[in-house]
């Protein structure tokens, strides 16, 4: 079947576009394209906007607002998102962080998100059709999804703030056995005032781990402080067996890799 690609100047004329049945809207097409290439019939026209906004990156004050076609590798080259250019730098190869935009890591099915994990800790919004919804609500409705995500926006972590891995079995552009992503806030005495962790490959997109962040709360960052919350880390969780790795594998190591990042200083 042939595909055809149509390309607008502005996000409102795409997003009219993208009413018709069969139409897909294209990002770096490193997924979109592939499930082309690979004989996706439910869709014939892809469907693109080279609207600037799309691809601008502001940080002013504390916050940052990335646009939802900034690719991974123009985030991780960004001085002023350093903070959390780790997780561009966790999605693929060289050359998919080219193509790999952060609109189109919002709608990666696991084992794939690795950037998303990272929006989650950092409780980032979503704005899409003039709207502005949270990550998480947006990921949980995301199969209903149908018009174009235009940005992304969050607080700025303070230095140090921000922690993240990626495990992989192919180092260092594997896929993900899983990853990890978290926010922790201490007050002047050590103790975990507010944590916010996500969890990619852990179910079918990522997800909070709610009980872990509970149970860090008034907790130090130490073996004994993080106990309860390793305990619980799997909670709500429903990893996938793939190629990767097994579900029950995923389960297993989930703690293992949490201790290790909220005891990393
Ligand atoms: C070899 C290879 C390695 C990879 N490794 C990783 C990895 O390590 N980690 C990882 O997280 N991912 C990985 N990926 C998956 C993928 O590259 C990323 O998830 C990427 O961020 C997807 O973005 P994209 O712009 O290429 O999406 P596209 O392929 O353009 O689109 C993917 C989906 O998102 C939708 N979409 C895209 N942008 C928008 C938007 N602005 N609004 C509404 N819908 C939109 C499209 O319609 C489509 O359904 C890999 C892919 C390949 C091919």
């Amino acid at each position: 079947m042939p595909l055809t690609l149509q390309t607008f100047s502005t996000i409102a004329d795409a997003g009219a576009a993208l009413k018709a049945s069969g139409t897909r809207y294209l990002g770096g097409g490193t997924l979109a394209v592939r499930a082309a290439n690979e004989g996706d019939l439910s869709f014939s026209t892809l469907v693109r906007a080279t609207d600037p906004a799309l691809s601008a990156i502001a940080v002013e004050g504390a916050r940052a607002t990335i646009g939802a076609g900034v690719t991974m590798a123009a985030v991780a080259a960004h001085p002023g998102l350093a903070v959390i250019a780790r997780a561009a730098r966790a999605v693929g190869g060289p050359a998919v962080r080219n193509q790999a935009t952060v609109g189109g890591n919002l709608f990666a099915a696991s084992p794939y998100g690795d950037f998303t994990v990272a929006l989650l800790a950092l409780d980032a919004t979503v704005h899409a059709g003039g709207g502005a919804i949270p990550v998480e609500e947006f990921l949980a409705g995301r199969d209903g999804f149908t018009g174009i995500v235009t940005a992304v926006s969050f607080a700025m972590p303070r230095d140090g703030g921000f922690r993240f891995l990626k495990v992989s079995r192919v180092k260092p552009k594997g896929v993900s056995v899983l990853s990890i992503a978290a926010v922790v806030e201490e007050d002047g005495d050590g103790r975990v005032t507010a944590a916010r962790i996500g969890l990619g490959c852990m179910a079918d997109r990522p997800i909070r781990a709610k009980a872990a962040e509970k149970a860090l709360v008034g907790n130090r960052l130490t073996a004994d402080g993080i106990a309860a919350a390793l305990a619980v880390a799997g909670e709500g969780t429903v990893p996938p067996t793939d190629a990767v790795a097994s579900a029950w594998y995923r389960a297993e190591v989930l703690p293992v890799h949490l201790k290790r990042l909220l005891l990393a200083r």
